[in-house]
């Protein structure tokens, strides 16, 4: 669903805008881009790179005093929620509605003009510095969600800023991916791992809805991949430890938050990787700790099943979570990290 096919009229009302204001010689214009640039054909299909991102938030860290990383987290929670929501790509763009983009009275629905659209009190910035405020443009939407955020008055802090607009839940997610950003240093962590090392004898099948045997109706969540005790069991992803420890059905247990709002669950492991607690940061193949066949009883139960890893995801939709199968995903972490290490000399 990459496909924004602007529509002819509201192309036409774009370049008159564009062509009068040139014409006029606005300096609001001129002190973002010039003339030539404001005629080129713009892409259909804007999708927003990750310099450009990470200098959009840079400038508005430096502007108002907030980390980059908060805003990057701010932003990164508010496009997961988007995309749960199924409203649009996992881009920005379509974050807001025309009437909330141009302002409720404006009687120009498809306005791009950043002065028109602050006088009816429209959302829509221009953050790509090309002179009009895109609604269709990423870094646009970024930048008037986060201007929107970073004007909410009455609060004094970032976190009551955070407060006012989430519910504890999303300002905890929040405050989660700003710690990922901060110990990364970067917003390009989209690499996977296979959770256990691909040298490794393991062998796993989709075994999503399968009946399970203990503790009543349940149906089974997720991928067993059958490995020896010991093997050690990775981060799948860039993310933070959530949850560790015991659980009568999961045994020793470890739950990783990623940025797209992803659970990523390990169950049965007979250990945990030294140090490692709640609230740390983790990267792609990172041992957090090695198959067991701990759980179905009491804190320390093991051996009542061959050891294996149960691995599961489930996705936060801000209010509710829900597992889905983790298979496809296994398969490609698997394909992509055989690719990667072949490409290494
Ligand atoms: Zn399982």
């Amino acid at each position: 669903m990459r496909n924004r096919q602007p529509n002819l009229l509201r192309k036409t009302v774009q370049i008159a805008l564009m062509t009068s204001a040139i014409l006029l010689g606005l300096s609001f214009r001129a002190a973002h881009a010039d003339a030539v640039e404001l005629i080129k054909e713009k892409p259909q299909v804007t999708i927003v790179s990750y310099p450009d991102r990470r200098q959009i938030y840079g400038s508005l860290s430096i502007l108002t005093g907030v980390p980059w990383y908060e805003l990057a987290a701010a932003d990164q929670y508010h496009r997961t929620l988007q995309i749960v929501k199924k409203k649009t790509t996992p881009e920005m763009s379509g974050r807001y509605s025309e009437a909330e983009w141009v302002g409720f009275l404006n009687p120009n629905p498809g306005d791009t003009n950043e002065v028109s659209i602050a006088l009816f009190d429209g959302k829509g910035r221009d953050g790509s510095g090309d002179g009009i405020a895109d609604r269709t443009q990423d870094l646009d939407v970024i930048y008037a969600y986060l201007q929107d955020l970073l004007h909410t008055t009455g609060t004094k802090t970032w976190k009551d800023t955070l407060l006012k607009h989430f519910d504890p839940r999303g300002v905890k997610r929040i405050e989660q991916f700003a710690k990922i950003y901060r110990t990364f240093d970067t917003i390009e962590l989209n690499e996977h791992a296979f959770p256990l090392p691909l040298r490794s004898d393991y062998t796993f099948h989709g075994t999503w809805g399968a009946s399970r045997g203990w503790g009543g109706h349940r149906i089974h969540e997720g991928t067993d991949i059958f490995a020896g005790y010991g093997v050690p069991a990775r981060s799948t992803c860039y993310g933070i430890i959530e949850v560790k420890g015991w659980n009568n059905y999961g045994g020793w247990r470890i739950g990783i938050r990623d940025l797209n709002n992803v659970y990523h669950y390990y169950a049965h492991l007979s250990g945990y990787a030294k140090d490692l607690k709640e609230g740390d940061p983790v990267k792609p193949g990172q041992t957090i700790g090695w198959v067991g066949s701990s759980g179905y009883g009491k804190p320390g139960t093991s051996g009542k099943f061959p050891p294996h890893l149960h691995f599961g995801l489930y996705r936060d939709a801000g209010k509710n979570e829900w597992a889905f199968d983790p298979y496809p995903n296994l398969l490609r972490w698997e394909k992509e990290e055989w690719q990667r290490n072949r490409k290494k000399p």
